[in-house]
């Protein structure tokens, strides 16, 4: 799982296959059709969640909360990469990609007028062609 951290806002979001975009619209990115790849524009940090770990955790603590249990919690691995290069060789940079470029409007100008079913992407929320 690929997410992007701004270090401006400090919201983290995980990238979808819709343009996604931290709080303050700095840090955009998201993943390509076939769900492996990414491009963002390169700003931040990328985070990668090892689903082969974060899965049995989350059954670990599933299971553990049925049975009333308290266990200490389960390890999953998650590491910082750069944008792309040896270590990120699935996601690309693409520095025109923001959300003012593919809308037309500033991030924060768009959150400040529309509901939240309309943030849920720029096509649902009627903002692009
Ligand atoms: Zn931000």
């Amino acid at each position: 799982m690929k997410l992007l951290f701004c270090p401006e806002c400090w919201d983290m979001v995980k990238l979808a296959q819709d343009l996604r975009s931290c709080a303050c619209g700095d840090c955009v990115g998201k993943y390509l059709a076939d769900d492996h790849h990414a491009v963002t524009n390169g700003r931040g940090y990328c985070l990668a969640i090892n689903n082969h770990t974060l899965v049995p955790a989350l059954m670990l603590i599933k299971e553990a909360t049925k049975k009333g249990l308290d266990i200490e919690p389960p390890r999953v691995d998650c590491c910082v990469r750069a944008h792309g290069g040896l270590y990120n060789p699935r996601t690309t940079v693409d520095k025109t990609l923001s959300w003012q470029y593919l809308t037309g409007k500033r991030y924060a100008d768009v959150k400040r007028t529309t509901t939240v079913e309309e943030m849920e992407g720029p096509e649902k929320a009627g903002l692009t062609d």
